[in-house]
C-alpha cells in the first residue's frame, strides 16, 4: 500500500520527512518496506504553505493494513504540531487493489497541485470518489499534499532526482547546527555535478544546512542515491540521528508551463515566457532589479530578480530594451519572479556623438533641434550624427540565480542537456 503524508509540521519544529523516516524504521517491524520514499514539493506560490510545501509518500507490503492505518494516525497525532493553526495534516492510505484504477487521477492531481491552486474540497472529494482511507486533521489543508504524493508514487513519468536528507538527534533541536563548512565544500568539491547546491562558490555560503528549528541536519541534493550517499559521507558534523534518501521532484521544473501571451499568465502560477526587453532595469529599495518584458501583443509585465538572488542581479541590470530573452518564474502580484532567463539575442546599442566636419575635421556642432550639425569654422553642415556601437558586456546564453536563492523546484541548468545556447551556471 502506498501512505501519503502531508502538513505535519510547523515554522518552529517537527518536519514531515522526518515522520516519514520515524515511520519507515517503525513499519519495517511489521511490513516490508518497498522502493525509496518519495518527496514532493508543491506549488511554491501558496501562500500558507509550510517552509517547503513538501509532502512524502511510502510504499510498503503488509497483510494487516488496519494496523498500518492505526499505527500511522496515531504516530501523526501524538507528533505533528497540532496546536500551531497552520498545521492541517493529510494522510492517505491507497491500497495494492486500488492502484490501477486510481493511478490516472492521482497521478494528474500530483502535476495539478504541482502547477495550480488547489482547494481542501477538491482534495476531500477526489479522496472520497476513489473510496481511498484518508484521514484529515483539522481543517484537512494536507489532505492535498498526501493524494499528491500517492500520484507521485504511482505515476512513472515524472523526472525526478534525490535528496539525502540527515536528521539531528533530539535534544538539540533548536540549537545551533554544527555542521563543519570545509567538509561541505570539500563533498562539493568532490561529487560536483552529480551533486549540487550543497554550497554557493560565487557567495562563497554553505546552502544545504537550513537555519529553523526542525530536525534536518543537513540535505545534499543530487542525481541518483549513490551520489548523494557519496557526498554525505564527507561531511563532518554534530551525531546524526538518522538519515532518508528521498526521490523527489525537486530540480526539475514541473511547476513550469509555456506561456506566450501575457494576457494569459495568472497570479500564483509559474510559467516560460519569451520577450523583448522593454525598459531598462531599474534597482529599487530594498535592491530589487527589476525590467519590463513585452510580448508579442504589445503587453508588458514586470520581471524582477530579488535581493536574496545576489549576483544574478548584475547580470539582469546588464539588459537593455531590445534584448530578447526567455524568463522561467512564478508570478506573484503582477510581477514574474525571475529563477531563470535565457538572453536569446542582444539588442545592439550606440553612443551617439556630434560628427567630425567633412570639410575640416573640427568637432561639428548642433544647429538647433532637429536642424542637424553645423561646422563653426567653416560653415559646413551635415545631419549625420557619429554613432559608435557599444559593446556589450553580457553574452547570449543561460543563466540561473546562484544556489542560495534557488527554489526546491527550480532545475539547475547543469541538469538541462542539449542546450544549444552557453550555459552559465550560477555558482
Ligand atoms: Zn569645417
Amino acid at each position: 500500500m502506498i501512505i501519503g503524508i502531508d502538513d505535519t509540521d510547523s515554522r518552529k519544529g517537527m518536519c514531515t520527512t522526518y515522520l516519514c523516516a520515524l515511520l519507515r524504521e517503525e513499519l519495517s517491524s511489521f511490513a516490508k518496506l518497498i522502493s525509496e520514499p518519495i518527496l514532493v514539493r508543491l506549488n511554491p506560490t501558496i501562500p500558507y504553505k509550510t517552509r517547503g510545501n513538501a509532502s512524502v509518500a511510502l510504499l510498503i507490503e503488509c497483510d494487516d493494513k488496519e494496523r498500518v492505518f492505526r499505527h500511522v494516525t496515531e504516530k501523526i497525532s501524538s507528533m505533528a504540531c497540532l496546536d500551531n493553526e497552520n498545521t492541517n495534516p493529510g494522510v492517505v492510505f491507497v491500497l495494492e487493489d486500488q492502484f490501477d484504477s486510481v493511478r490516472d487521477k492521482l497521478s494528474s492531481f500530483f502535476k495539478c497541485a504541482v502547477k495550480d491552486v488547489i482547494t481542501i474540497d477538491e482534495a476531500k472529494e477526489l479522496a472520497s470518489e476513489l473510496n481511498l482511507e484518508y484521514k484529515a486533521f483539522k481543517n484537512g489543508r494536507g489532505l492535498i499534499g498526501a493524494l499528491s504524493a500517492c500520484g507521485a508514487m504511482l505515476d512513472l513519468e515524472w523526472d525526478y532526482t534525490y535528496e539525502y536528507l540527515a536528521y539531528r538527534e533530539k535534544e538539540v533541536w533548536g540549537t545551533r547546527r554544527t555542521v563543519d563548512e570545509k567538509s561541505l565544500f570539500e563533498a562539493d568539491r568532490v561529487t560536483y555535478p552529480d551533486t549540487w547546491d550543497t554550497v554557493d562558490l560565487v557567495n562563497n555560503m554553505v546552502v544545504c544546512v537550513p537555519h529553523s528549528g526542525d530536525p534536518v541536519l543537513y540535505g545534499i541534493r543530487g542525481k541518483d542515491a549513490s551520489s548523494v550517499k557519496k557526498a554525505a559521507s564527507f561531511v563532518v558534523s554534530e551525531p546524526v540521528e538518522r538519515v532518508c534518501i528521498y526521490r523527489t521532484n525537486q530540480g526539475t521544473d514541473m511547476h513550469l508551463m509555456h506561456v506566450s501571451l501575457i494576457s494569459e499568465i495568472e497570479e500564483m502560477h509559474s510559467y516560460i515566457l519569451e520577450g523583448e526587453v522593454s525598459s531598462e532595469p531599474i534597482t529599487i529599495r530594498g535592491g530589487h532589479t527589476i525590467f519590463t518584458l513585452k510580448d508579442e501583443a504589445g503587453d508588458v509585465i514586470d520581471c524582477a530578480a530579488f535581493e536574496p538572488t545576489k549576483n544574478f542581479r548584475e547580470l539582469v541590470r546588464k539588459l537593455i530594451p531590445g534584448d530578447r530573452v526567455v524568463v522561467y518564474g512564478s508570478v506573484t502580484e503582477n510581477t514574474f519572479n525571475i529563477e531563470k532567463i535565457k538572453i536569446t539575442e542582444l539588442a545592439t546599442s550606440y553612443e551617439i556623438h556630434n560628427p567630425q566636419c567633412p570639410s575640416c575635421g573640427k568637432r561639428m556642432k548642433s544647429a538647433g533641434s532637429g536642424q542637424g550639425y553645423r561646422c563653426k569654422k567653416c560653415g559646413t553642415s551635415s545631419d549625420i550624427s557619429d554613432k559608435k556601437e557599444i559593446e556589450r558586456d553580457v553574452m547570449p546564453g543561460f543563466y540561473e540565480v546562484p544556489p542560495c536563492a534557488r527554489r526546491h523546484l527550480a532545475k539547475q541548468l547543469l541538469r538541462f542537456e542539449n542546450e544549444v545556447l552557453p550555459v552559465f551556471p550560477g555558482r
